[in-house]
């Protein structure tokens, strides 16, 4: 068994086996920090969190990198407009950001570096370029040259007679040999922030961005780069451009994209009023792990249609695996196994991992997950689920929560104010005589770890093992 993922450069699946032996090493582009991540975005980033997860899974080691795209052209128009700096206008994105990840339990990369704090490696790697006759300069701006470049277009197979300028965003400069030709260093606008170089006052292009970052910490070549569909041209076409012409070497392995997210069937803009971030979510009173879910239980090659009713959908699909956990920890110590299920286990473990081996089709594992469910289910009804696989299937969704991390696999941790409460309520319970609601609420809180002592003062509860 082994992780196998669609490799859009070749368009075959193909197992991961990476350069260094037991290590992995990921980039994937990460935001422009001008603004909130919206709902597509993050659909985005939790794939590639599944990803993270799962090659660790695997047993790989892992070396992620996320870069922060915080220089563009709108950043630093947005900047000039307010009045304020660059680092002042992204910080508080780029907070929200770190937020938002948190908020749908995506893990931190290894290492987030920032645009704005990597210029001279972007400007060495121009160097390079030029000094192998790959750039050419009009009017203080420093283009590549894809002429240059005979591989250019092997990962988008885009046919390059139908590109124009503006379909790859560079419309705004003129003089260019070739009008897909694309900037690595554009000239300074007046009263715009800048920086000093060789190649004139000016500010980075965005593509050289990437592959300045991503090989300065992961290696000239590396094992996956990972984005949004709409990535794949011209970004990642121009990052393998400036990459590979530079050190003559393959850039990366793998390329996985991600499709997009729509909404309602429709794709998202803020005109159209369906266009959601995480923060208008979660104000209409959505739960995030339900979001996370939803967001994880379409295989990520797939459009997902994100709607209302898919995200109480996912509510509930969620609602019935901890609802099952919650009856499996029930299960008393000491009942025997009956039939013992060692097999059924086994086998939605087999198929849970296939299904992310196979191009980590997240619908596939979560459907093995669910039939072990659906059989268990029926047992529980009849009293026949024993302690012992009572532990193991606590086992075996403790693992696929490594991935998914959305599972109530132990028992929830009751806040001081709930434990409060239901203290109180035994309180009122003993003061009308009702004895044996008032023990009730002792024994679930004995289950649960607090002991409660009645003294003059009142009842004082503390926290065991
Ligand atoms: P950006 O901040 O625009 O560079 O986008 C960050 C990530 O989100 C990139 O990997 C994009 O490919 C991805 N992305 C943009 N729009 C969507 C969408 N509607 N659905 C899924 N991913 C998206
Ligand atoms: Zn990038």
């Amino acid at each position: 068994m082994a992780l196998k993922l669609f490799n859009t450069l070749t368009q075959q699946l193909e197992e991961l086996r990476p350069l260094h032996e037991g290590e992995v090493r990921m980039y994937t582009c990460g935001p422009t920090v001008y603004h909130y991540v919206h709902i597509g975005n993050l659909r985005t980033f939790v794939f590639q969190d599944l990803l993270r997860r799962y090659i660790r899974y695997r047993g790989f080691r892992l070396l992620h990198v996320m870069n922060i795209t915080d220089v563009e052209d709108k950043i630093i128009a947005r900047a000039q407009e307010e009045g304020v700096s660059i680092q002042d206008y992204t910080r508080r994105f780029e907070e929200a950001f770190i937020e938002d990840m948190e908020i749908l339990r995506i893990q931190q990369p290894e290492v987030m570096p920032r645009a704005t704090e990597h210029i001279p490696e972007m400007l060495d790697l121009i160097r390079r370029l030029q000094e192998r006759g790959n750039t050419y300069q009009r009017d203080g701006s420093t283009y590549f040259s894809i002429g240059t470049f005979p591989d250019y277009g092997k990962l988008s197979r885009v046919d390059l007679s139908q590109v124009d300028a503006e379909s790859t965003g560079e419309e705004d400069e003129y003089g260019k040999e070739n009008p897909r030709d694309f900037a690595l260093w554009k000239r300074r606008r007046p009263e715009e922030a800048f920086w000093d170089s060789d190649f004139g006052a000016g500010r980075p292009g965005w593509h050289i961005e990437c592959s300045a970052m991503s090989m300065k910490y992961l290696g000239e070549s590396f094992d996956i780069h990972c984005g949004g569909v709409d990535l794949i041209f011209p970004h990642h076409e121009n990052e393998i451009a400036q990459s590979e012409a530079a050190t003559g070497r393959p850039f990366v392995r793998h390329w996985v994209h991600g499709a997009h997210l729509i909404v309602e069937g429709e794709k998202m803009s803020k005109s159209k009023g369906n266009f959601f971030t995480l923060r208008d979510l979660l104000d209409q009173g959505h739960n995030p792990q339900a979001l996370r879910y939803l967001l994880s239980s379409v295989h990520y090659r797939r459009q997902l249609n994100f709607t209302f009713q898919g995200v109480e959908q996912a509510q509930a699909a969620l609602q019935r695996v901890n609802d099952f956990l919650q009856r499996i920890r029930e299960v008393p110590e000491g009942r025997p196994d009956d039939p013992p299920l060692g097999s059924a286990i086994e086998r939605a473990r087999r198929d849970f991992e296939a299904g992310l081996d196979n191009d980590l089709n997240t619908s596939e594992a979560l459907a093995a997950l669910f039939t072990l469910i659906k059989d268990v289910n029926i047992l529980l009804d009849e009293q026949r689920v024993g302690s012992q696989d009572r532990e193991a299937i606590l086992k075996l969704f403790s693992d696929a929560d490594r991935i998914f991390d959305v599972f109530q696999v132990e028992e929830p941790k009751l806040k001081d104010a709930q434990i409060e409460a239901l203290i109180a309520e035994r309180q009122q319970a003993r003061q009308e005589r009702k004895f044996d609601r008032a023990d009730e609420i002792r024994n679930q809180l004995v289950e649960r770890g607090i002991l409660l002592e009645d003294t003059k003062e009142g009842t004082r509860w503390k926290k065991v093992n």
